[in-house]
């Protein structure tokens, strides 16, 4: 059955949804987790310029969603994707309705607008989601070539169960915070290829990674088939996994990243629905050898979605550094789910997937500076300067969106600023 919340043609009586640059049309109608001039936070739903207040649609008699409306009222996500996909639908549904050009209900009701919608430059935006758990995978094959060159050069660059499994490490989800929130220069154990001993010093290899983050709808504790994984997933945010890369050259062998990665994770603010991002879906590349049967997709698991990076200097203007794609990976998120799964490991409601490094086959497709800048080797121009790794006051951003006939589908800006490495850590 066509999904009508699709429909190239919708039009919002929010009008500035209906820009073809905007990122939150009516076919997009993200979730995200806001609150207003201090008040409590709430859910929310992103259309045009303009933040839709769920509690209070609900409230309202506007929304209907029977025994998960419950849902509606609460500050994250998770009490509404534990309700599963059926509620997912309905409830798209009746947001796509009520906010459709024809519909006179909320449109024509000044005063029930005022209470229900915000705009959003007025808004503050909160992590979305409890974040159960986060794993991250290493699943771009022009990113795995990359850093493999670099490491261990191009003969040895990809290790020998990289073509059969999406490898992955179990990461922190303590450490997942929201857009525009400040990310520290951490501290480490390094130790660099010339020197004698290691040192506890700031990283001087700070680094972004351009990923995008899915996360798992419905609860399991069996394995999961690659065809039921991609049924699991609510939906997707930007993310940025921050990599200190000279603490994880030094500790990352034999379990692999711990510290480097541990500092932060950065999501962007708004969670767009595997729903809204359907019409998109683009498959895997070709397989270069047969994965086994569990690993097949069985259908176009991957999206088209158009990424990049910028980075802002302090005081100075941003230059775009990275430009690739989502439909660069080798595996989909769902792969990865069914690999998760694989052995019987519980997979919970808000956990947690970065995709892993998003890179390209060109120079500007590198979604990481140590692929841009080769190793700190060459590195890159930017306004009013260069930059190997990122500095102090840095700030990076993560933008992406699904390109339609006339509208995208955008996730809204994945920023945050580079903090210098707290002093006191030194003297102690
Ligand atoms: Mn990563």
């Amino acid at each position: 059955m066509p999904d009508q919340t699709n429909d190239r043609n919708l039009r919002s009586w929010v009008e500035p949804a209906n820009r073809a640059d905007c990122e939150f049309p009516i076919q997009n109608l993200p979730y995200g987790s806001f609150s207003v001039a201090g008040g409590e936070r709430r859910l929310g739903v992103a259309i045009g310029d303009q933040v839709l207040d769920l509690r209070g649609a609900a409230d309202e008699g506007l929304l209907k969603l029977d025994e998960a409306q419950g849902a509606l009222r609460k500050q994250t996500l998770n009490p509404l994707m534990s309700a599963g996909p059926k509620v997912w639908t309905a409830l798209r549904t009746q947001l796509s309705r009520l906010l459709e050009a024809g519909n006179p209900v909320l449109r024509d009701d000044a005063a029930l607008r005022t209470r229900l919608l915000h705009p959003m430059a007025n808004a503050t935006l909160h992590l979305p989601f409890d974040v159960t758990e986060y794993t991250d995978f290493y699943a771009s094959r022009h990113h795995a070539f990359n850093v493999g060159s670099m490491f261990r050069g191009p003969e040895n660059a990809l290790p020998p169960n990289w073509l059969h499994i999406p490898i992955g490490y179990n990461g922190r989800a303590s450490s997942v915070v929201v857009s525009g929130t400040p990310v520290r220069r951490p501290w480490g154990q390094v130790k660099g290829p010339d020197e004698a001993a290691p040192r506890f010093a700031p990283s001087a290899r700070f680094d972004i990674e351009l990923e995008m983050g899915a996360i798992v709808g419905v609860a399991s504790d069996t394995p999961l088939s690659v065809a039921e994984a991609f049924e699991h997933i609510f939906g997707y945010v930007l993310l940025n996994d921050w990599s200190a890369r000279d603490i994880q050259a030094w500790e990352y062998q034999p379990l692999g990243p711990f510290q480097s990665k541990a500092t932060a994770t950065t999501v962007s603010p708004w969670v767009v629905t595997a729903s809204a991002l359907e019409p998109f879906r683009v498959n895997t590349p070709e397989r270069e050898v047969p994965l086994l049967p569990h690993l097949r997709d069985v259908g176009p698991m991957l999206y088209d979605i158009t990424l990049d990076v910028g980075l802002r200097p302090e005081g100075g203007a941003e230059t775009v550094i990275s430009r690739t794609n989502y439909r660069e990976m080798y595996y989909s998120a769902a792969q990865q789910l069914a690999h998760h799964s694989a052995c019987g490991c519980p997979m919970r409601v808000g956990d947690l997937l970065g995709s892993g490094t998003i890179s390209g086959p060109d120079r500007e497709n590198r979604g990481s500076l140590l692929e841009l800048s080769w190793g700190g080797k060459e590195p890159i121009e930017i306004d009013g300067g260069s930059r190997s790794f990122i500095e102090d006051g840095d700030t990076l951003t993560l933008r992406g969106h699904a390109q339609g006939e006339g509208y995208r589908i955008g996730f809204g800006a994945c920023t945050a600023q580079v903090l210098p490495a707290r002093r006191a850590m030194a003297e102690q």
